[in-house]
């Protein structure tokens, strides 16, 4: 395997334990972090066994298909309807190329395609006070062109103005009004922002005599107001920038292909009520059809998600227990919607992205996949926190009804095309109950190191003890961490 550079443990050229007593490792959850241990540690020699309650692996890295049914903690209860080939990832859905999922999906063989993360021809829609610009969709290139022209303008005319004296040289000063002309699109001594093509046309060039015609830019103050020039960053941040990437047919794909790789290993519908440090070794107790197992290791690796594994009975540190017990493994809510004709294609002219807004819905996403099909399914919202909170309560019929009456406020043919939904409220999904997590700084310093620490043989690796905690790639590297930590200390005993 080669590591993306900077990141995680180097596993590639380690020697095999072979020569060593056989050691077992105890792997708790057949997520993308217990199958990436699984699979490491047995190249590497180890026997191993993964203890995971549900019948298929892969976690939160999930895809919804048709006939696939979940049933909530709350009990609302629901079976995909979606046409056959027709598919939505409800949790993880993409990742930039420097993450070490691509190396993974090389080594797997998982074929991969683009995730279009920015979409110029995508919107920004906002309501409420954010001026004349609110209750109207805006196609996202028009806005940046014109913000990007009138600041350009504006930092050009302060330049010329002899303003920035102190700050530039003249040939410096000369150097950053031609940048300014090419970045803003300003023409003229005056260096001025009229609009310009890149914001698009109202009527596109075409053939014969159709040289095309310019709309008019939008205001810079209503620009200003609107705030969509907050938006921008979105698509620029480090985890964000293109190249994305996402694998071909759903996001199972990579678990699937790594539990196919360490099949003979996973025992489903194994569910772990006590995990014991035996020094050294552990214990884990486990419930398969209602009975009552037990099974000893010499190392354990534990992947269960932090708002189960801190209701188990365990003998972690009281360190440990208080920190497992303020890990911010927040909610999350999405929902896929299938439509009858893909309008945004057909209609609108947008081929993958998303739509920003200020609406509850936060985002709607275009598929990334299956261009100029008949139909497709679209993603009608992604939500944080109380949002994701207040929708986990309601029903599935309630959560279409809410991405319906926001999201036809953005594309009106919603209703007409609509087809079917599922909707995933992480919080209230069995055996995951969250979504991720993120540290705050101060925790980063003091208790984030106790939970990556291992305690005797016993090692927590899981996304959320990462620094890249909304990731798989977090799953991957933490999983590596230990058995990295776990082979050294064979090698060494
Ligand atoms: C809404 C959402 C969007 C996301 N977006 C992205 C994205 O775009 N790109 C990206 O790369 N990542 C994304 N992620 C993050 C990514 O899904 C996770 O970081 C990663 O899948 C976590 O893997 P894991 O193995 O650490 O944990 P999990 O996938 O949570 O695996 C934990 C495993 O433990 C098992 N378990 C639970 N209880 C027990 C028990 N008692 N005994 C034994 N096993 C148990 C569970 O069944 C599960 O299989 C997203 C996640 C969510 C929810």
């Amino acid at each position: 395997m080669t590591q993306a550079t900077g990141h995680g443990a180097e596993l590639a050229g380690l020697p095999p334990v072979d020569g060593k007593s056989n050691k077992r490792v105890l792997i708790l959850g057949a997520g993308i972090a217990g199958l990436t241990a699984a699979y490491e540690l047995g190249k590497l020699g180890f026997d191993c066994v993964v203890l995971e309650p549900r019948d298929i692996p892969g976690g939160r890295s999930m895809t919804i298909r048709k006939g696939d049914k979940i049933t909530e903690t709350t009990g609302h209860s629901q079976t995909c309807k979606f046409d056959e080939g027709q598919y939505y990832n409800p949790g993880p859905s993409r990742f930039p190329q420097w993450h070490v999922t691509m190396d993974y999906c090389r080594e797997l063989g998982v074929e991969i395609q683009p995730f279009v993360n920015l979409n110029e021809n995508a919107f920004y829609y906002g309501e409420g006070d954010i001026g004349p610009m609110a209750g109207k969709r805006h196609r996202i290139r028009e806005v940046k062109t014109d913000l990007r022209g009138y600041t350009a303008e504006l930092l050009a005319k302060v330049a010329d103005d002899e303003l920035l004296d102190t700050e530039l040289s003249e040939s410096d000063k000369e150097a950053l009004i031609d940048f300014l002309h090419y970045e803003g699109g300003l023409s003229g001594s005056a260096n001025e922002y009229k609009g310009h093509n890149r914001r698009g046309y109202k009527v596109w060039p075409g053939g014969g005599l159709q040289e095309g015609e310019l709309d008019d830019p939008y205001q810079f103050s209503e620009l200003l107001q609107s705030g969509f020039g907050n938006l921008f960053h979105r698509a620029n941040e480090y985890q964000y920038q293109s190249q994305m990437f996402t694998p071909k047919g759903g996001m199972d794909k990579i678990p699937m292909a790594l539990a196919e790789k360490v099949k003979d290993k996973i025992v489903y519908g194994a569910q772990v009520k006590e995990i014991r440090r035996t020094n050294p070794g552990a214990r884990v107790v486990y419930t398969v059809d209602g009975a009552d197992q037990e099974i000893t290791g010499d190392y354990c690796i534990c992947t269960i998600p932090p708002t189960i594994l801190r209701r188990l009975q365990t003998d972690f540190s009281p360190m440990l227990k208080n920190t497992l017990n303020i890990v911010p493994f927040q909610n999350s809510g999405k929902i896929g919607m299938q439509f009858k004709r893909r309008f945004w294609e057909e209609d609108d002219r947008i081929f993958g992205g998303l739509s920003w807004t200020n609406l509850p819905i936060g985002e709607v996403w275009y598929p990334s996949s299956g261009f100029l099909d008949k139909k497709g399914v679209m993603g009608g919202y992604y939500v944080f926190g109380p949002m994701s909170d207040q929708l986990g309560r309601m029903s599935p019929e309630e959560r279409t009804e809410f991405a319906l009456s926001n999201g036809e406020k953005i594309h009106p043919q919603y209703r007409d095309e609509f087809e079917n939904a599922f909707s995933v409220n992480w919080a209230t999904i069995p055996h995951i109950e969250g979504c991720l997590a993120h540290f705050p700084q101060a925790m980063l310093k003091t208790f984030y190191p106790l939970l990556i620490k291992p305690e005797g043989e016993l090692y927590l690796a899981a996304s959320w003890a990462s620094h890249l905690g909304g990731w798989q790639a977090g799953a991957f590297e933490a999983a590596r961490i230990a058995v990295k930590n776990i082979h050294e200390r064979t090698m060494a005993s």
